[in-house]
């Protein structure tokens, strides 16, 4: 779950780090008003859940209330890479001296987190590697052991960053790597982290990661979440307690279990067509998941087809197949169902849906594998 600036600035600003005085606006009202609390010289910052907001003009300078309202009223509704501007955080203006990047991540690879930090920053870190891979350095914590000072010495000397601020970024680092710890965070970064005319270090960005698996120990962060940021869709799938990810293909996708839901998505591409979605009803999913799953795939407006593929192990043919006549019958769903149902109860499962299909006009394809039913589904998604 990736928190808005505005929050993760409250959370670095708890632990010490500095930034600037700002206030989140709602409307144009609020603009004004803040924006006369902090003197009219303000930067304006789009409130969306994605990077680069800067470059796509989600990020704006004004030099007084009325330019900042003017501002304001463009950047409301604006979408940047797909998100819709309907928060703006109002902040004083800085002037900025240099930029710096400081940034921890979970880090699989070395079964740890790394500490990255870099004597350029307000650029993707991607970039600033490439651009400048001499200004760069990282170091692989141990989580058992934690952030060791050396380590941060080493960061800080090979980044070339100059000696004297040295000690408030230790501070700074340190408090990162805490928040990082506390929150089970998979990233804590602030880019730019801005040296301004007074030789104050601030944080100018700040971007905080929390792990959703952590989520339930911490109670207080679930409000944070900001569901106009999640595709409704998204937000109805997780209330059901179903794994659901939507992506942009036509096919519906229905399995049990996440290495069987990839499978089927890998087959559809094999097959030349494109997933909408990735959704697992999970082991030993009861009529209510799959009735459920059934009904959050046909909203999807990009979906022309579902591919419904069940191994029943734990999972019950006939139980899966009661749940998706629930669904046909009760939501009308008038999109093809191409089913692969195999396993336990599967004579039973099939029986049912035969029959269901006799009475009702419902398109439910049956097939015997998995390759058939990709086929048959890319097929009429065409
Ligand atoms: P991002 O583009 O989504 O990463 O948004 P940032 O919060 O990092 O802002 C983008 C850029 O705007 C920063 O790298 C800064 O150069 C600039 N910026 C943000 N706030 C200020 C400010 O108060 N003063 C000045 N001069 N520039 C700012
Ligand atoms: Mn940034």
């Amino acid at each position: 779950m990736r928190l808005h600036e505005f929050q993760a600035k409250q959370i670095f600003s708890q632990y010490g780090i500095k930034i600037a005085r700002g206030k989140l606006a709602r409307n144009i009202e609020d603009v004004k008003k803040i924006a006369e609390e902090l003197g009219g010289k303000v930067v304006l910052k789009s409130q969306v859940l994605v990077g680069g907001r800067g470059k796509a003009g989600g990020i704006k300078l004004a030099n007084s209330v009325e330019e900042a309202v003017e501002i304001a009223k463009n950047m409301f509704g604006m979408t940047i890479k797909g998100h819709r501007v309907d928060k703006i955080y109002v902040e004083e203006q800085l002037n900025i001296i240099k930029e710096m990047y400081v940034g921890l991540t979970l880090d699989r690879a070395n079964k740890g987190f790394a500490l990255i930090v870099s004597s350029v920053g307000g650029m993707d870190i991607e970039e600033i590697a490439i651009k400048h891979p001499e200004k760069i350095a990282s170091v692989t914590i141990n989580p058992i052991f934690g952030l060791w000072d050396y380590q941060i010495r080493e960061v800080l000397y090979l980044s070339k960053i100059p000696r004297e601020y040295h000690k408030e970024l230790t501070k700074i680092i340190k408090s990162l790597y805490k928040i990082l710890v506390d929150y089970e965070a998979e990233l804590t970064e602030i880019n730019p982290l801005a040296i301004d005319e007074n030789g104050e270090i601030i944080a100018v960005d700040a971007r905080l990661n929390i792990d959703e698996n952590a989520l339930y120990r911490h109670p207080e962060l679930k409000d944070l979440k900001d569901y106009t940021e999640v595709d409704e869709i998204e937000r109805l799938a997780e209330e059901k307690g179903l794994n659901y990810v939507k992506l942009d293909g036509d096919i519906g996708v229905i399995a049990n279990g996440a290495g069987m839901s990839m499978a089927t998505m890998d087959l559809i591409y094999l097959e030349g067509g494109k997933p909408a979605n990735f959704l697992d009803v999970g082991g030993g999913a009861s009529s209510e998941a799959v009735k459920n799953a059934i009904n959050i795939i046909a909203m999807d407006k990009n979906v022309k087809v579902i591919f419904m593929n069940i191994f029943g192990g734990i999972t019950r043919c006939d139980e899966v197949a009661k749940g998706l006549i629930e669904a046909f019958d009760e939501s009308k769903i008038s999109i093809p169902l191409v089913l692969r149902l195999a396993g336990t109860n599967e004579d039973e499962g099939k029986e049912l849906i035969e029959e269901f299909v006799k009475r009702s006009d419902a398109k439910i394809i049956v097939v015997e594998t998995m390759e058939e039913g990709a086929k048959k589904a890319v097929e009429l998604s065409k």
